[in-house]
């Protein structure tokens, strides 16, 4: 079946709760979202809340922007659960403090249900390239439709994190390490990502771009405004949407490059259907790369020269010690268990580390930067 390729880009200046509802009612009426939400199905939304952070820190989707799409869903006749599974532990008590911090909490008086059931599940993913069965969260899996709202951000990894890479939050919070270990490449990585994408198959995706995160995200970026609002049946679509507005070339994010040798994303933005105004209009043209981006030549050198190029052009994590307050949160996160605690502060061993950049998206205190060597930077 072809994939959707028409994109709502809408303008929405600030997190008004009447302004954000009203843009994306007219986005839900274009994208005629009756035609997926019935009457009586349960709808889980998943939201971007990779870590315990406040919304103006602009690493999680914003409540305002919850409500809405939850008071829309309500009004189509679904009932609706919230189901994220952030980094680190997945407990109920955790799960609370980031339902707490991010605002979400409000999303109940809108009639969602925050989920605290920490169970799983295996999901199969027939269709897969590389990993064909996946454990999910159990709201996602007992769905009968996902609405995926993200964030629109940078990802010191992936390149942007919008609704596909959002979809690693299915994964149950330390299973997705072992997935960074599975696949240690960014290639790789990629193409798993596409595989759970197609398995969990949102009907729906919206993205927050009204303030975005530019730098080094997808947690220890910095917010810049972009003052608009995306949606699409296709998460692929309002992806290869977003790079217009944030500068990036859609061939270098490995999720989207994966779907579109998978004939489910178009090449480029212009190949889109614009409902609204395209995306273009929106754009940022200074907006701040991930540091990680300086290591993208590499996969156009020669085969024999990549090895040495990545292993020197490739960022490392590196922790600014006397900031460290040693709790833990980055040993725990890391897949290659290559981080100790000594003496209250966190040291990597790098002989085995991968450049996935979990620590840096987990540490609470945001001590840990991605640097290249001088010779690669600007
Ligand atoms: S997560 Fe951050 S503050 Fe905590 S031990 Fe690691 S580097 Fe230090
Ligand atoms: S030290 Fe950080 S970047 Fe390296 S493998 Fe561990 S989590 Fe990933």
């Amino acid at each position: 079946m072809r994939e959707p390729v028409e994109v709502c880009a809408s303008a929405c200046e600030a997190y008004d709760y009447e302004a954000v509802r009203a843009v994306l009612a007219e986005q839900f009426r274009l994208l005629k979202a009756e035609e997926l939400i019935r009457p009586g199905m349960r709808v889980a939304v998943k939201p971007n809340l990779v870590t315990r952070s406040a919304p103006d820190e602009c690493a999680v989707t914003h409540p305002v922007v919850l409500c809405a799409v939850v008071s829309l869903l309500k009004e189509l006749g679904a009932s609706v659960v919230i189901a994220e599974s952030p980094g680190g532990p997945y407990t109920p008590a955790l799960l609370k403090g980031i339902y707490e911090h991010s605002g979400c909490m409000k999303a109940a008086e809108y009639g969602a249900e925050l989920n605290l059931d920490c169970t799983w599940g295996e999901l199969r993913a027939p269709e897969a390239k590389l990993c064909r069965s996946f454990s999910v969260i159990t709201p996602l899996l007992e769905a009968d439709a996902i609405v995926d709202v993200c964030k629109l951000k940078t990802h010191c990894m992936m390149g942007l994190s919008a609704a596909v890479k959002n979809l690693f939050g299915a994964v149950p919070g330390l299973m997705k390490p072992e997935l960074h270990c599975r696949f240690p490449q960014k290639d790789a990585f990629g193409t798993m990502i596409a595989d759970l994408c197609q398995a969990l198959h949102p009907v729906l995706s919206i993205v927050d771009g009204i303030t975005a995160m530019e730098g080094n995200g997808p947690t220890g970026g910095r917010p810049r405004h972009v003052g608009a609002l995306l949606a699409s049946r296709s998460p692929y679509a309002v992806d290869l949407a977003c790079t217009e507005i944030i500068g990036m070339v859609p061939e270098t994010i490995p999720p989207l490059r994966a779907a579109m040798e998978r004939g489910l994303c178009p090449r480029t933005a212009q190949e889109l259907v614009w409902l609204c105004e395209p995306a273009s209009r929106f754009a940022v043209p200074d907006f701040l790369q991930p540091e990680s981006k300086s290591a993208d030549f590499i996969t156009r050198l020669p085969k024999f020269l990549q090895p040495l190029a990545a292993r020197l052009a490739t960022p490392s994590p590196q922790i600014r010690t006397a900031e460290c307050v040693g709790c833990g949160k980055c040993a725990e996160s890391c897949p290659q268990h290559t981080i100790t605690i000594r003496d209250h502060k966190a040291v990597i061993d790098y002989s085995n580390c991968i450049r996935c950049y979990c620590c840096h998206e987990m540490c609470p205190k945001h001590v840990i930067d991605i640097r290249r060597l001088s010779l690669f930077r600007h």
